[in-house]
């Protein structure tokens, strides 16, 4: 893009020393042909507008060196992965507030335990691929997502808006190069009431779940937490629009024979499927599985399709 913003007839005048540039080879002219040219010229290039844009330029760049260093180091698995919750009370309420209050970090241990377990099948170099915390509680919401029918610029923009309400409202100081934060927006829910769509980005390295503020759905919070946990290190849906896993990739067990029903879920698919039309949600990360797509998207084995 930067090469783009230069190439125009100002930015070479302003290239060639205020200048207008003759074409020497077709007309065999001179240098002593160039032409004096209006010192308007460059003052246009730096107009307001320019180094608007041109200052919009250096920031995008920033940023993707920077989210490219964040992928690579967090997929490097060599080390844990610090990943930071913050919890968020989402509707106010002083159910929500009481159970954000009684949070530790054993609420989520299974989700550490489900990264240990399913990592020690494809053999990487740490035993512990995450260290989960929970961080202090963020009073603020996340700018909404876009619909999903909005255009790849909106989108952009939204994502980069996301990355600025992180950095703003992230409420301790460590690095965020190689660390996964994950915002929890905890909400009552209304019975019958799914949730709004959770999301995990990688560029970022930034996760927005919303969770049920009830003891009894740690479980499938838990589920959410990781699913868009490894969204963040770069794995893919592998569920269909109707819902149903994709097989042979959305299986925990695509060789079973009989294929149905199915025993476990693959943790990106996030359902079992029990025949070819149905379909059930696992009880815990306990019936989940990291199948061998998954690993090779985030770097757990070595990719031989991407
Ligand atoms: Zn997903």
């Amino acid at each position: 893009m930067l090469a783009c913003m230069l190439d125009t007839p100002s930015a070479l005048r302003a290239l060639s020393g205020g200048y207008t540039l003759v074409n020497f080879s077709s007309v065999g002219h001179t240098a002593s042909q160039l032409k004096p040219q209006r010192p308007n010229s460059l003052m246009k290039l730096f107009s307001f507008k320019s180094l608007r844009v041109l200052t919009l330029l250096i920031v995008l760049a920033t940023v993707a060196i920077y989210t490219k260093g964040q992928r690579l180091s967090s997929q490097g698995w060599y080390q844990p992965l610090p990943v930071s919750l913050f919890p968020i009370n989402a509707d106010d309420s002083i159910e929500t507030t009481e159970y954000i209050a009684a949070l530790n970090t054993k609420v989520y241990a299974e989700v550490g335990d489900f990264m240990e377990r399913e990592s020690k099948k494809y053999k990487i170099v740490t035993s512990t691929p995450t260290q989960i915390s929970l961080g202090p509680v963020v009073h603020s919401q996340p700018p909404p997502p876009p619909s999903t029918d909005s255009n790849a610029l909106f989108i952009m923009l939204w994502s980069l808006r996301l990355r600025w309400w992180a950095y703003l409202n992230t409420p301790d100081d460590l690095s965020n190069k190689r660390r996964v934060r994950i915002f929890v927006l905890y909400q009552q829910g209304k019975e019958g009431v799914p949730l709004a769509h959770s999301l995990g980005l990688q560029k970022g390295l930034i996760g927005i779940v919303h969770a049920f503020a009830r003891t009894e759905q740690n479980a499938q919070n838990n589920i959410v937490i990781t699913h868009e946990l490894l969204h963040t290190v770069g794995a893919t849906d592998k569920y269909a629009d109707d819902g149903l896993p994709r097989f042979p990739e959305g299986y925990a067990e695509p060789h079973r024979n009989p294929r149905f029903p199915q025993r476990r879920a693959e943790i990106m698919a996030g359902r079992i499927p029990i025949s070819a039309t149905q379909w059930k949600m696992p009880a815990s990360l306990r019936h989940m599985v990291v199948g061998p797509e998954t690993a090779q998207e985030i770097k757990w084995i070595a990719s031989t399709k991407y």
